[in-house]
């Protein structure tokens, strides 16, 4: 071939809309999906083929959180910045060869802070290298320094133009400084916008970009103070905030409540509550809905939209439009990549430009026309739940399920039902298999943690001691 028709190959290639391997990634997690979740909502093997953790990488947290989601070995591994990135890059490598060249990932503990900056950021750079948009995990308890150290090189450089956080802050976290036994939800805030401030300033004086979502687990104990937790916080910096319910998984010792008391949909009221709006998450399902509920949309001034509206045929013709022609785009690709790649499938499918121009219009006056939109701030704002299983339930479900065999039992068959629709995969690279996250932390956390408890012994200290009790903070998905 010409070296001519070599660069027009190579930017057939770059300029496809949605690359091979996606396409085959996703098709093949359409296929694996049970016929119940495969609804004209889903967005798995649609859109894409769900999100991606690490486990194992640095197990250990100074945190102590009731409940927790890691098993008490955790907290024995020493942290270990080479092992830490040549783990991520085991793992990342592998999902790379089995969901593809594109995907979200949480660089997730333990908490990540235990690293030094230095091995945090090489962490990030790796699962990058592997086509992976990572986002670190944290309880946000760390200092500006810390934070610059990451997304800046010693010379002022920046390493980065994004940063994606999820930050976790709720009343069941107990260690914070300044604050560490927290009364109630409220008293936290000053911590959150603390947290979220650092990031401000990191744009004004790097450049650095950000993304941050906000986490709460969810507890009889705090359910109530929800609303109030999005309401004194969605102008603070966050643009998504992420509920998880409380499961019996991890450490025994910190199961403290009733959790089986709290319904999805009581839960879900509060965080609409909170919103100020109905929260339509069924315009795009991400896997099982009773694992995952999630709501696209928007503030415009006070008010929250959706970014669909369910109600409306046309909205969901829109839906149907981009899951068909939009979707597997990566659209978090450089925009020198993504312009020619939509402009291809617009000239592909030029009814695209229609669909979107009317949606376009039919948002704007819903949202109250034109001069409301030019008058108000709009702050894009993403409302999640998302529900982890039981270890009792998860554990004889996934026997049950390795060998093949589907439960008779209504709670263990829909234990399975969800496993087998999971949104939410982390990557065993010497059994070159990919697991649920209910499955890692219910099944596999403890043993894997006992082995690592040898690999990276605590250093025989005396401020070991200040750690015992305290267990890494609750993991939180998607
Ligand atoms: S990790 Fe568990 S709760 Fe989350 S999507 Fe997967 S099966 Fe469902």
């Amino acid at each position: 071939m010409s070296r001519a028709g070599a660069w027009l190959r190579r930017l057939e290639v770059l300029t496809r809309p949605v690359d091979n391997e996606t396409r085959q990634a996703m098709d093949r997690r359409w296929a694996e999906l049970p016929a119940a979740v495969r609804t004209p909502a889903q967005a798995l093997g649609r859109h894409g083929v769900g999100c991606e953790g690490t486990h194992g990488v640095f197990p250990r947290c100074n945190f102590s959180c009731s409940p927790c989601y890691h098993s008490r070995e955790a907290n024995q591994v020493r942290v270990d910045g080479p092992h830490t990135i040549a783990e991520v890059d085991r793992q990342m490598a592998l999902l790379r060869e089995v969901r593809g060249p594109s995907a979200h990932a949480q660089l997730i503990g333990g908490e990540v802070s235990q690293l030094s900056p230095e091995d945090h950021a090489e962490a990030l750079a790796v699962m990058r290298r592997h086509g992976r948009e990572p986002m670190s995990f944290t309880h946000g308890d760390f200092d500006y320094g810390y934070l610059e150290r990451l997304a800046v090189e010693p010379d002022g450089r920046p390493r980065v133009n994004r940063l994606s956080f999820a930050a976790h802050f709720d009343t069941t976290m107990f260690g914070r400084r300044g604050i560490r036994r927290p009364g109630d939800e409220q008293e936290l805030n000053p911590y959150r916008a603390r947290f979220a401030a650092m990031f401000t300033r990191l744009r004004k004086e790097h450049g650095v970009r950000s993304f941050l979502a906000h986490n709460m687990t969810v507890t009889p104990a705090n359910v109530d103070q929800i609303p109030d937790v999005i309401r004194d916080n969605r102008s603070v910096g966050f643009n998504l905030f992420s509920f998880q319910p409380a499961a019996y998984v991890g450490d025994a010792r910190r199961w403290k409540e009733d959790f089986r008391s709290m319904t999805a949909d009581a839960v879900w009221h509060r965080i609409e509550e909170g919103a100020g709006s109905r929260l339509q998450f069924r315009v795009f399902q991400v896997g099982d809905e009773r694992c995952n509920r999630t709501a696209w949309g928007f503030y415009v001034g006070e008010r929250w939209f959706s970014v669909l509206d369910e109600d409306d045929p046309a909205d969901m013709a829109t839906r149907d439009a981009f899951l068909t022609y939009l979707g597997g785009i990566h659209f978090n690709a450089p925009l020198r990549l993504l312009v020619p790649r939509l402009v291809r499938r617009a000239v592909r499918h030029p009814s695209i430009v229609g669909i979107a121009v009317g949606w376009l219009l039919r948002t704007v006056r819903r949202v109250g026309g034109l001069r409301t939109v030019l008058r108000e701030r709009i702050v894009p704002m993403t409302f999640v739940m998302h529900r982890f299983m039981h270890a009792e339930d998860v554990a004889p479900a996934w026997e049950m399920m390795e060998r093949g065999e589907t439960s008779d039992d209504p709670v263990i068959r829909e234990t399975q039902e969800r496993l087998s629709a999971c949104s939410y995969a982390m990557a065993h690279p010497e059994t070159g298999r990919l697991v649920p996250a209910c499955v890692q932390h219910s099944v596999l956390d403890p043993e894997e943690n006992h082995t690592l408890r040898v690999l990276l012994p605590l250093p025989q200290r005396r401020d070991s001691q200040r750690l015992n009790g305290h267990g890494p903070r609750v993991v939180t998905g998607v």
